[in-house]
């Protein structure tokens, strides 16, 4: 073991969303001699293979759907826009080094000692950073986040090592020209929109008969049949046995795969991309060496306040699997070293994870907060009222009847006083209207003071407060 070389309040394994918005906070704000460790790009999976290339990719998805829809009103505009794939990848890649060095000057200007390493526990309050050089270091703590992120998961069949996954997504130099998506979550149901509207042939294999299966089943439903109406092919009740090279088309992939329709099937693709889900970061992590208990799935057990069984070790984000989302990493980071080194005034500073929004970035965009249908009926019986409406917005009042999307609201109220507990839209514009909504499920609102705020016409969101 290396000697102690440096000691400090507060150490951060991971430099990602929740790590540097803590560390940060910890530091910047409460003076707490802090240092991040982080063994990649700084920003973790948000700013590098997440979030922000994303929605970048969603931008450019959304804009060849424009483009294709600008005829509709009058533009003469060609049938397929060539989309040079390779200048958009690099320039996306540009933006985010700046992001990187960005996330750098924050840093250096809250004053957080950030390492370019790998960091493993020794013990409940010291730690070992191994840097790229194999050079090591070992540091004291007084208090240790784990804020490690995770991986995503890649399945036991045979070959599954010749497809890509999210991270590879954002190395692809050439856009593919047919495309298979395993999972029904919202990895793959992003990336199956933007590879659509893109001009891959896209294949959405799913182990059910819908996908985003955790959100209200009108959701499912409709964002289900408007990927079919799209175009997309959607493999229901499906499993893959095998992935080989072809033998004879250089760069393809032959897809063994049985669907309700195939039983035994092959598919030739030029790419493959799983999206099964995500497992946490915790290998080599040294969670033995300090006693810290993880979950059957291997994520690390944290309380709502992100303490851990050990006394001084804490956890959040991805790592524990609650919500992975990056906001929801970020505020429990920053409350997490608001109560830590606040003082007393923020003793009990904890993230509530009740009425988290969430939007997924699918073609058209879903938006959701509070609960599904399913479980308000659980929760409340039969005090439960559901208002719902379909419409097509007036956006595609120019175009042709097998070309407009749908739009589906749905609000669910609980209670004599109709509070809102649920709040589900599928349709253009959800994702920026959905922040604002979740304010007012969050502040407590009722169908009645939805009822009281006057419309903004003409506008989609208007339907949300004139639902009868
Ligand atoms: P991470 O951001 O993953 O950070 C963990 C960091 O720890 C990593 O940088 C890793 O390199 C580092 N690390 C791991 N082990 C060690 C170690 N031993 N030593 C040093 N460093 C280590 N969320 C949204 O809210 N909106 C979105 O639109 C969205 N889109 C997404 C799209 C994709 C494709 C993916 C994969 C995720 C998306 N997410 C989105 C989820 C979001 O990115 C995560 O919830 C968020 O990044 C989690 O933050 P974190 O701090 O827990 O972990
Ligand atoms: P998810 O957990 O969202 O979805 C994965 C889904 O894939 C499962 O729910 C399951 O659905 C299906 N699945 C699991 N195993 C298999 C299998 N062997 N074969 C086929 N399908 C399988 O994971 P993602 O990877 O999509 O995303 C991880 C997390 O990242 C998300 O939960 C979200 O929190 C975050 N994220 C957020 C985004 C946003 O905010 N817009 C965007 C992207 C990610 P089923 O049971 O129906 O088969």
């Amino acid at each position: 073991m290396a000697p102690i070389t440096k000691e400090c309040d507060y150490l951060v394994i991971g430099g990602g969303s929740g790590g540097l918005a803590s560390a940060r906070r910890a530091s910047g704000q409460w003076g707490a001699k802090t240092i991040a460790v982080e063994s990649n790009r700084l920003g973790g999976t948000c700013v590098n293979v997440g979030c922000v290339p994303k929605k970048v990719t969603w931008n450019a998805a959304t804009i060849a759907e424009t483009l294709h829809e600008a005829k509709a009103y009058g533009f003469s505009i060609k049938e397929t826009a060539p989309f040079d794939w390779k200048t958009f990848k690099h320039k996306r890649d540009a933006y985010v080094e700046r992001l990187n060095g960005i996330y750098a000057k924050n840093l250096d200007n809250d004053h957080v000692e950030w390492l370019h390493g790998r960091a493993h526990l020794l013990s409940k309050n010291e730690a070992e950073v191994i840097f790229d050089d194999g050079s090591k270091e070992t540091i004291r703590a007084k208090k240790i986040l784990l804020a490690t992120g995770g991986h995503p998961n890649v399945p036991k069949v045979p070959g599954s090592e010749l497809g890509i996954t999210s991270d590879g997504f954002f190395d692809l130099e050439r856009r593919p020209e047919k495309v298979a998506l395993v999972g029904a979550g919202y990895i793959a149901v992003e990336m199956a929109g933007m590879f659509h509207h893109l001009g891959s042939e896209t294949h959405l294999f799913i182990r059910h008969d819908k996908f985003l299966r955790n959100f209200d089943p009108m959701i499912q439903d409709k964002i289900v049949s408007e990927y079919e109406r799209q175009g997309i092919i959607i493999h229901r009740n499906s499993s893959q046995s095998k992935v080989e090279k072809h033998s004879e088309n250089d760069g393809w992939l032959k897809l063994h795969y049985s669907d309700s329709e195939t039983k035994s099937g092959t598919l030739d693709i030029d790419c493959l991309l799983w999206a099964i889900g995500r497992n946490p970061e915790v290998e080599d992590l040294g969670l033995e060496k300090a006693g810290v208990k993880q979950n059957e799935r291997g994520q690390i057990i944290a309380d709502e306040y992100q303490d851990t069984n050990v006394d001084g070790i804490y956890s959040l984000g991805d790592v524990c699997g609650k919500i992975e989302l990056t906001p929801v990493a970020i505020a429990a980071g920053r409350q997490l070293a608001n109560r830590l080194f606040g003082g007393p005034d923020f003793k009990s500073a904890k993230l509530d994870y009740t009425n988290i929004p969430s939007v997924v970035f699918a073609h058209p965009e879903v938006g959701s907060i509070g609960m599904t249908e399913p479980e308000a009926r659980e929760k409340y019986g039969d005090n439960v009222k559901v208002y719902k409406t379909g419409f097509t917005a007036m956006y595609y009042a120019m175009m042709e009847p097998d070309e407009k999307a749908p739009s589906s609201y749905k609000l669910i109220c609980a209670g004599a006083e109709k509070k809102v507990v649920g709040l589900h839209i599928l349709g253009s514009g959800c994702s920026e209207m959905l922040q604002g909504f979740g304010v007012a499920v969050k502040m407590g609102a009722t169908k009645k003071d939805f009822d009281s705020c006057v419309a903004i016409h003409p506008t989609s969101a208007e339907e949300l407060v004139t639902l009868k």
